[in-house]
């Protein structure tokens, strides 16, 4: 049986999300946005917002301070937040600290380390990161050049990483590091690494096209000590456990907040095209507008179920990183051409900062880049449907 309703527990969560952000962090928001977006810089209040409705430990279990969300609940809470037009670049930050750090410490972390670690993700005592691109390169993300030698009973850590979300903030990174590199991506093991971890530093803020408000880092081990306590998961299982189950996430649940802001983009360019005139009638009654809006409608259904029915596979315990994959190459092609196609709609004013839809537009570029580019998801889709090995694509 198939049912395509969303239990009134859901309907409740998406509308309590939505009414508590427009209430709590829009007020908030429009005061400090702007200048913060040209300052590159991030806004501690709106993260004070995410912390008191409990969105820093969402989907972690009540007993480690969650909320024990379903990733359906995720992606309906997210998917609220992108609605509400919360800031594109703080719900990045909110992602990679619940999602790609909080989400496999609790798939994989021992009890010891949840206790340690993910209660103070929930509560917000620490920010949390996941550093997996090198600067050599994040697609080719199987050869890495971090290495993780151990020593008694330390690993030490040697190498950099780059485009780190929240590194600037961040508390707790996870890291993955090479432990044999004849094995390819069956020699990479994750580390919980904390900021004060000798020989541990952020080398550097980047400055980036959109998303300002979530800072972005690089990173740098100089024979870091980690002790031994700290691997996620098992030795050498780093890649084909915990950074599969990420991607799983990211490139679904990590992606619900676009739909939501396309739900709302879609409401601000119905009103704007039946407002606006030309040549004596509203703009709505051109058949090339017409287009650029049914497109967007489109785009977003089918986007909205096939994010539904991955959270579904992931909350039935199971691993759907094609689909996941298939659904970021759909939707972040499709999104990105939509809010270029908005930025025409509304001309002149497409292009000014009033409207937020040039802000927009940046923020959402990252989506066929960040969490593995386009030209990768079409790689590991096509490495599944014609049956290939991983190293006939390598
Ligand atoms: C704002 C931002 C935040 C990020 N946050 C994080 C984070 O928190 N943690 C983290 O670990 N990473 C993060 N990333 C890194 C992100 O995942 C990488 O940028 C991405 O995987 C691409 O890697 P790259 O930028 O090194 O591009 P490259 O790998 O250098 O690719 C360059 C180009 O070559 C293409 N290409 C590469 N290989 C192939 C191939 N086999 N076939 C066809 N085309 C190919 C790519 O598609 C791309 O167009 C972030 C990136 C950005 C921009």
């Amino acid at each position: 049986m198939i049912d395509f309703s969303l239990d009134p527990e859901l309907i409740q969560l998406r509308e309590s999300v939505y009414r508590y952000a427009v209430d709590n962090i829009l007020p908030i928001q429009e005061k400090i946005q702007l200048e913060l977006d040209s300052k590159e810089e991030f806004a501690w209040p709106i993260w004070e917002k995410f912390k008191e409705f409990g969105l820093l430990g969402f989907p972690f279990p009540e007993e480690y301070g969650g909320q024990g969300a379903s990733a359906l609940a995720t992606c309906v809470a997210w998917e609220s937040l992108g609605l509400a037009t919360v800031d594109g670049g703080m719900v990045m930050s909110l992602s990679a600290h619940t999602i790609l750090c909080g989400v496999p410490l609790m798939t994989y972390g021992t009890e010891d380390q949840k206790k340690r670690y993910l209660t103070k993700l929930a509560s917000g005592q620490m920010i949390g990161c996941f550093a997996l691109t090198e600067p050599h390169g994040g697609s080719d993300s199987i050869h890495l050049k971090t290495t993780a030698t151990k020593k008694g009973d330390r690993w030490i850590l040697n190498g950099s990483k780059t485009f780190i979300t929240n590194a600037p903030i961040g508390d707790l990174f996870l890291v993955l590091a090479s432990t044999d590199k004849s094995l390819g991506s069956a020699g990479i093991t994750a580390f919980l690494v904390e900021k004060n971890f000798k020989g541990f530093y952020v080398s550097r803020k980047l400055e980036k096209m959109g998303n300002k408000l979530s800072p972005t880092g690089e990173l740098a081990f100089e024979d870091c000590e980690v002790p031994e306590e700290n691997v996620l998961g098992e030795v050498n299982f780093g890649f084909i456990n915990v950074v599969r189950t990420i991607f799983g996430w990211e490139r679904s649940v990590m992606l619900s907040p676009s739909v939501g802001s396309a739900q709302a983009l879609l409401g601000g360019l119905l009103a704007y095209a039946n407002q606006r005139t030309a040549f004596g009638k509203p703009i709505s009654y051109f058949q090339a507008i017409q287009r650029k809006i049914v497109d967007l409608k489109v785009s977003l259904e089918v986007a909205r179920s096939y994010l539904y029915r991955i959270a579904w596979h992931i909350d039935r315990g199971e691993l759907p990183f094609v689909e996941a994959s298939s659904f970021k190459l759909f939707w972040g092609d499709a999104i990105v051409q939509h809010v270029y196609e908005a930025i025409q709609l509304m001309g002149g004013w497409g292009y000014m900062k009033e409207f937020k839809i040039e802000k927009g537009y940046r923020d959402v570029r990252l989506i066929t880049i960040g969490g593995g580019t386009s030209e990768v998801q079409k790689t590991i889709i096509a490495r599944a449907i014609l049956g290939l090995s991983g190293k006939e694509i390598e």
